[in-house]
């Protein structure tokens, strides 16, 4: 085991227990398992019925169920009776907060309960309690009294559980401890699990999710950790970002922290929460479960890096940004910058900019920029002919850089041998430099003589690709290496897409890349596409749009509002799709503001991470503000919720007019 995964520099799972869910085996090797949970009321057998239908068909492999209260948990019987009847066996999981004697009921009815330790015995109200080792021990002491029947159920039905952390939702007694925390999470469910064992209860499934998949990543890494060195095995991981929100965001939060743990061949079965139907989320984990198919197969045997040094220059547990010097506006304190790759387009014109944030204006003869407007161009061997915006720099191939007249626009790109000739000219102030990370070939060039070189020389850039199929090891591994002979050039990070559908590349940016800025590498991104020989200008916009998307979720650079809304199920009391976007229509202009929409006021507060401004579902047609943990109108009718909300937010100066 190398610190929390099999390998970190060869595709190999992690050996996790086996879990039986019914008939559906989870863990130890079993394929990777779909999920997903229903958004109607519990109460509502037909609805629900035929949601979870609908589910089954798209390929969920699991369908949770809300069970708010002891009538929606003995509801489930009808629920189950009626799949069954209808010939589908697929596992049931209740979802159960708050409620210990929901879940008492649930657990003789269901193939699987969820309990969320941080609010299944534990308090819940924002209260910033102080408890001495004697108080803490007896709150455990309680949990385990409550908690002990529950399992004992379990075990008598053959029930499995799931030990399901919220880093919105954890205990005011774990944060009095351990802070609003990644180890707080993990100490969260290792009392229940320690609980569960004591029992002699294994039948069990965990998972620690955020809104922030930095926060998430953290905690599943840490648990790993706590599991091995305590009790010497895993338990089967349920990955998940909770709250993502909808649309191309809400895809690229939740496959860059699933498909970042599931790289390191962590994960036995996966959630995509987004604020659509639930039958939408299961392709998005098709496709990200797909990537990882074949990884284990003999004959796709993965080109082995060099092993790592004993003790990682970086921690893999608390994020920090690798050191560089600056080159121009890269590396060192600047955000990463985005290059956008264009050389498909045959003659590049004025209004292509508009795909990447650029739009002119013939009457001012002025450029409009946006705030997700692509840094550098790369053209390959295309000279433009129009005057480009000021903030814009060019990349082209050496030839056609040394025929630009204006060299303080244009930069040359090397591949490693072109960079040791010294016969070749070079920019004075920046040159990029491809580097292909220990893919066939590598290395073409003399390794030692290259890596000397880069490091001195205050011009250079390093672009890492790599044709691996594990090319998120072998980036991370060269960074490692970079790390242990002390070069500190920025690095920008290029992928390349084979895939043939805009979904399938979408995950496949999101996690080559997501997977390595959350571990603080990379000062920027480039997003190419393989497929076909033009790309279209709608290929362009997406590409840059995805390529901002993917530094905002991984808070690397924030270019646009975020939104934390729920993917709601049984409890939630407004339409959370229409009312999302009703309010991302009226505040997407806000940069940087961080907006939860959250369908119930049970759960809602504590899943809200980090947000700004909460809407939340108070009761029918009632909504509650809040201004970050804070409540400041209850009870505001849902009418005009939107219009206070704007209200609140201009009260508290986060708001700007829309351009
Ligand atoms: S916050 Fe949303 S998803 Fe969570 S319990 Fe409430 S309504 Fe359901």
């Amino acid at each position: 085991m190398q610190l929390y995964a099999e390998s970190l520099t060869e595709y190999k799972r992690l050996a996790t227990l086996e879990v039986k869910v019914g008939d559906l085996l989870l863990g130890n090797f079993n394929p990777i398992r779909i999920q997903t949970m229903t958004t109607t009321d519990t109460m509502d057998t037909k609805a629900t019925v035929e949601q979870s239908i609908r589910c089954i068909k798209a390929g969920s492999e699991l369908i949770r169920i809300t069970a708010p209260s002891k009538r929606e948990a003995e509801n489930l019987l009808n629920i189950k009776n009626e799949l069954r009847l209808r010939g589908y066996n697929t596992p049931i999981v209740a979802d159960i907060h708050f409620t210990p004697n929901a879940a008492e009921i649930a657990a003789r009815i269901v193939e699987k309960v969820r309990v969320n330790p941080g609010n299944y015995v534990d308090k819940k109200k924002f209260e910033l309690l102080e408890y001495s080792d004697a108080e803490y021990l007896e709150e455990i002491e309680r949990i385990r009294d409550r908690f002990t029947p529950l399992v004992k159920i379990c075990k008598e039905y053959g029930t499995a559980m799931r030990i399901g952390t919220n880093h919105g939702s954890l205990s005011d007694r774990i944060m009095s401890r351990y802070g609003d925390t990644p180890i707080g999470m993990v100490e969260s469910a290792m009392e229940f699990l320690r609980i569960a064992e004591g029992e002699n209860y294994y039948n069990i499934v965990l998972s620690m999710k955020s809104s922030n998949p930095q926060v998430m990543v953290q905690a599943y890494r840490l648990l790993i950790q706590n599991m091995q060195a305590e009790l010497g095995h895993c338990y089967p991981l349920h990955l998940g970002v909770t709250e993502a929100g909808d649309g191309e965001d809400g895809r690229i939060k939740s496959a860059i922290g699933i498909g970042t743990l599931l790289e390191d061949g962590i994960g036995d079965t996966i959630r995509v929460s987004l604020t659509e139907d639930p039958e939408f989320e299961i392709p998005v984990c098709k496709n990200i479960i797909k990537r990882y198919e074949s990884r284990s197969i003999e004959k796709d045997k993965i080109l082995q890096e060099p092993s790592l040094p004993s003790s990682l220059p970086y921690s893999p547990f608390d994020y920090s940004r690798r050191s560089t010097f600056e080159i121009s506006n890269i590396g060192s304190k600047h955000v990463p910058v985005v290059i956008a790759d264009l050389h498909k387009i045959e003659k590049i014109r004025p209004e292509d900019l508009g795909a990447i944030g650029y739009s002119y204006d013939i009457v001012t003869d002025k450029w409009a920029i946006s705030d997700v407007a692509a840094d550098y161009l790369f053209t390959a061997d295309q000279q433009i002919d129009f005057a480009l915006p000021g903030t814009l720099k060019v990349i082209a191939y050496y030839k056609t850089w040394l025929a630009c007249i204006d060299k303080e626009k244009y930069f040359p790109i090397f591949d490693d041998a072109q960079y040791l000739d010294d016969s070749l000219v070079r920019s004075a102030s920046v040159n990029f430099v491809m580097l292909d990370c220990y893919s066939e070939g590598y290395p073409a060039t003399d390794t030692e003589k290259l890596f000397s070189k880069l490091r001195s020389d205050a011009t250079a850039v390093i672009c890492l690709s790599s044709t691996n199929k594990n090319a998120v090891q072998s980036i991370r591994r060269m960074f490692v290496e970079l790390e242990e002979k002390e070069i500190k050039n920025p690095v920008v990070i290029i992928v390349d897409s084979n895939y043939h559908n805009m979904d399938e590349s979408l995950i496949h940016y999101a996690v080559e890349t997501g997977a390595l800025l959350l571990d603080g590498f990379g000062d920027g991104i480039c997003l190419g596409h393989r497929f076909g020989e033009k790309k279209i200008a709608t290929d362009n916009a997406l590409l840059n749009s995805i390529a901002f998307g993917i530094l905002q979720a991984t808070r690397t650079r924030i270019s646009k509002t975020e939104y934390i809304s729920c993917p709601s199920c049984g409890r939630t009391l407004f339409d959370l799709q229409e009312t999302t976007s009703k309010i991302r229509a009226v505040t997407n202009h806000l940069k940087g503001v961080k907006i939860a929409i959250m369908g119930c006021i049970v759960n809602g507060p504590g899943e809200m991470a980090d947000a700004d401004f909460g809407y939340v579902g108070s009761g029918p047609g009632k909504i509650t503000l809040y201004k970050g943990k804070e409540v400041v109108k209850r009870a505001v009718s849902e009418d005009v919720a939107v219009a206070e909300l704007i209200s609140l937010i201009k009260e508290n100066e986060a708001w700007v007019e829309p351009s």
